[in-house]
Order: structure tokens, then C-alpha cells, then sequence
């Protein structure tokens, strides 16, 4: 008899990584397409990160389990770079690095949470916060922003989502999926509720910190009396294209990064010592060396915008940062295309897959029925020829 556990029953597969094995599937066969899905960075990894790794194989000395909670040289290295970049004081002892900025928040949510505890979460939210929150046997509590506030949720609206079982507040700035950037009176604005609600604790998910367009990012941390109440949480894997290596950290409260260490200790030992010397590489050598890849992101966000501005029954707004576009489509339901019948957002990429060889995510798993997520993660060239398949696909739709 096949007895899985309630918690792996309540949880669902990555819809991200499941689109992404679908799309290999589909070349597999031979079939062309065009793959919007992933927010994974196209760039290779920079030649002088991957010199780090290979010297450290080289040298001999990487062989040994690391340090649970990472090499104290990075470290060290995060906690400079929380000092003087987000103007935040975590000293080494409360940084954790972990297999990407997933288990951080995996380390955090499982050393927080108990079944019946709420967790807040901004939405549209990335895809694997409920799922992650759920196998701790907490409740995500969505509070839902639309296009209008610029998919941001207002002091007001947390206030009131607050009940005595909250014990988190989870959010991603820049978003994922909206690229909404939250300003610092914002950040201001939840902090105030945060101050005057004891026992909570954030979440503050900056993965995309230097992928922003407007200039405006602010860690919430940074905030009068916010560093003991927040943990902050980033990685290597969006700006220095470093996803395979699996590299993210926490800056958090001693008590928290003691608790994460705990049950990292456990878990993983630790993250994999050749990536940490890579990592170290990254993070010494400072964002600047990794901003070209940013530049070409807006070119490729400007080009998007365009071409969707100009297909009818497509609404959005320009999103500040991540690279992905999160568009309304919903004036399509109800529409048809020889067998292709459009009844939801679901419908919809399956018929661009399908139909056009473009591959886009549903936006329900990200909290909004009526969107669709478009990472412009591909270089300029294959954009334009995905948008031009999707604008043929939808003028077929009647
Ligand atoms: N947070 C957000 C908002 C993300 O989009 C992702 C996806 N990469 C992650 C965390 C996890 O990143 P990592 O590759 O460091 O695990
Ligand atoms: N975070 C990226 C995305 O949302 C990568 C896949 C994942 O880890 O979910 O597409």
C-alpha cells in the first residue's frame, strides 16, 4: 500500500518547474518552441565566478563538509554586504547560507511555524510560498493587490488581515510575478503595522534586489527597529545567473539564524563547498560586475511592453523589476479557436503551447485568475519571435 504523508498530499508540484519540464519534454519531440516560463537567467554564469570554482577544486582544500551555516570568509562577506548596500547591521553570526534563497525560506518557515499559525502573504505571490507554508502545517493568508495599486498591498488592507494567529508576513519586492517594487514609505507603512503587532515576524524576500528598474528598492530591514523583526533573505541565483549553484542566505534576528542553522544542521549539512567559494567570488567582486546582464533586461522589458501594449484584449502595466510580466488576458475567456476553447487562464497556455509553440504560466498559482506570467528571460530575437506567434495565436481567438 502507497501511504503518503498529509503533508505532501496537501502540497502541489512546482508550476514553474513543472512548465519547464513540459517545455523539455515537448523539444524532446522535436517541436520548436519558445520558452517564456522560467525565470531563470539566460546568461551563462560569469567567467570569473566559475575561475573561483575551478580553483577551489584545484587548491584541494574545498573537499570536507562546510561549516552548517557557510564559510565564515562569506559570511562575513553578506554581512558587509547587508551593511553597507541595505544599510542593515546583521553581524556574520546571524547570516545562514543555504541551498538557494528556497531553503532559507524553507529554514525560517520551519523554524517559526506551528499547524494552525497564519502566515500573511502578499499576492500575487511566487508559486512556492503556499506550498512551502502548508508542509509546515501553517495557513497562508493571501492579501490580494490588484493593477490598480500597482499589485502593492497597503498598510490599511495588512492591518486588517492581522488576527491573533498571525506569526508571519511573507512578500517578495521586487515581485515575482508582478515586478512590483515597493517604496520605502510603503515599507514604512507595514512596518508600522508590524511594530504594533508583537510577535510577528517578516519575511522579506529581496532575491531580485538589483534586477529593478526604478531605482527605488529599500530593504524593510533598514527600518527603525526592523532588523530584530525581519529576516531578509536573498541569493545568487537571479543577478550573477548562478541558479545550478544553488546559493542563497538569510540576514536574520540571532535567535531565528540559530533555529535555521539547527535545522539545516539536519537537514542539508550544509551548501556545497565549491559553490560557496563561487559565491564568494560573486558577492566580493560586488553587483557592478554582473549589471549588464540588468541593462539588457530592461531593453528586453521595453521591447516586451511594446508588443504587448499593442495586442488588443492584453492589459498591463510596466513592471519595475524581476523579469516578468504579469498581464490580465481574461477578455479572452469565452473565446474559441477551432478545438481550442478558452475558458480560463489555464486554457489559454495550453492553446499558446500548443498552437504557437510559446511556452507562458497560468496566473493562478501566482493568486490571480485573469493573468498570465511571461518571463523575458530569452534574448531579444527570440521575444519578438514569441510575441509575434502569441499576437497570430490570439487574432484567430473568436
Ligand atoms: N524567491 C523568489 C521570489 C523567486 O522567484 C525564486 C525563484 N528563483 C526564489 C525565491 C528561489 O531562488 P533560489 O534559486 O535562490 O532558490
Ligand atoms: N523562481 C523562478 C520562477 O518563478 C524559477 C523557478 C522556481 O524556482 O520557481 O520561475
Amino acid at each position: 500500500m502507497k501511504r503518503l504523508s498529509e503533508r505532501v498530499i496537501g502540497i502541489s508540484e512546482s508550476e514553474t518547474l513543472a512548465v519547464a519540464a513540459r517545455v523539455r519534454k515537448l523539444r524532446e519531440c522535436g517541436l520548436d518552441i519558445v520558452d517564456l516560463s522560467l525565470g531563470e537567467p539566460d546568461f551563462p554564469t560569469p567567467e570569473y565566478i566559475c575561475e573561483a570554482a575551478k580553483q577551489a577544486i584545484d587548491s584541494r582544500l574545498y573537499f570536507s563538509y562546510p561549516p552548517v551555516a557557510g564559510y565564515l570568509d562569506l559570511r562575513r562577506a553578506i554581512a558587509s554586504k547587508f551593511n553597507t548596500q541595505n544599510n542593515i547591521n546583521y553581524t556574520h553570526e546571524q547570516i545562514v547560507v543555504s541551498n538557494g534563497a528556497k531553503q532559507a525560506i524553507v529554514n525560517v518557515l520551519l523554524a517559526l511555524l506551528d499547524p494552525g499559525d497564519e502566515v500573511i502573504v502578499f499576492s500575487p505571490h511566487w508559486v512556492s510560498y503556499e506550498s512551502l507554508i502548508r508542509i509546515t502545517g501553517a495557513t497562508p493568508v493571501f492579501v490580494k493587490a490588484n493593477a490598480e495599486s500597482g499589485f502593492k498591498v497597503s498598510k490599511e488592507q495588512l492591518g486588517k488581515a492581522v488576527s491573533r494567529r498571525t506569526k508571519l508576513i511573507l512578500f517578495s519586492s521586487p515581485g515575482n510575478p508582478t515586478g512590483a517594487v515597493y517604496s520605502r514609505d510603503e515599507l514604512e507603512g507595514i512596518a508600522e503595522v508590524v511594530r504594533s503587532n508583537e510577535g510577528i515576524t517578516v519575511i522579506s524576500d529581496e532575491i531580485y534586489e538589483f534586477i529593478e528598474y526604478s531605482g527605488s528598492h529599500a530593504s524593510i530591514a533598514s527600518l527603525p527597529g526592523m532588523a530584530d523583526r525581519t529576516v531578509t533573505v536573498n541569493g545568487f541565483s537571479k543577478l550573477h545567473a548562478m541558479t545550478g549553484w544553488r546559493v542563497g542566505y538569510m540576514g536574520a534576528p540571532q535567535w531565528i539564524a540559530d533555529a535555521a542553522t539547527r535545522i539545516q544542521g539536519q537537514m542539508t549539512s550544509a551548501n556545497s563547498s565549491i559553490s560557496q567559494r563561487a559565491a564568494y567570488e560573486a558577492i566580493s567582486g560586488g553587483p557592478d560586475r554582473s549589471l549588464y546582464m540588468v541593462e539588457e533586461y530592461r531593453r528586453r522589458r521595453d521591447l516586451v511592453y511594446e508588443h504587448l501594449c499593442r495586442l488588443p484584449g492584453i492589459k498591463t502595466g510596466l513592471p519595475q523589476g524581476a523579469f516578468y510580466f504579469f498581464p490580465d488576458i481574461k477578455d479572452y475567456f469565452g473565446t474559441r479557436c477551432n478545438e481550442y476553447v478558452i475558458n480560463d487562464a489555464q486554457g489559454l497556455c495550453d492553446y499558446l503551447l500548443n498552437h504557437s509553440g510559446v511556452a507562458v504560466i497560468p496566473g493562478d498559482p501566482f493568486g490571480d485568475k485573469n493573468c498570465i506570467r511571461i518571463a523575458y528571460t530569452r534574448p531579444e530575437r527570440q521575444l519578438e519571435d514569441g510575441l509575434n506567434r502569441i499576437k497570430k495565436s490570439l487574432a484567430l481567438l473568436q
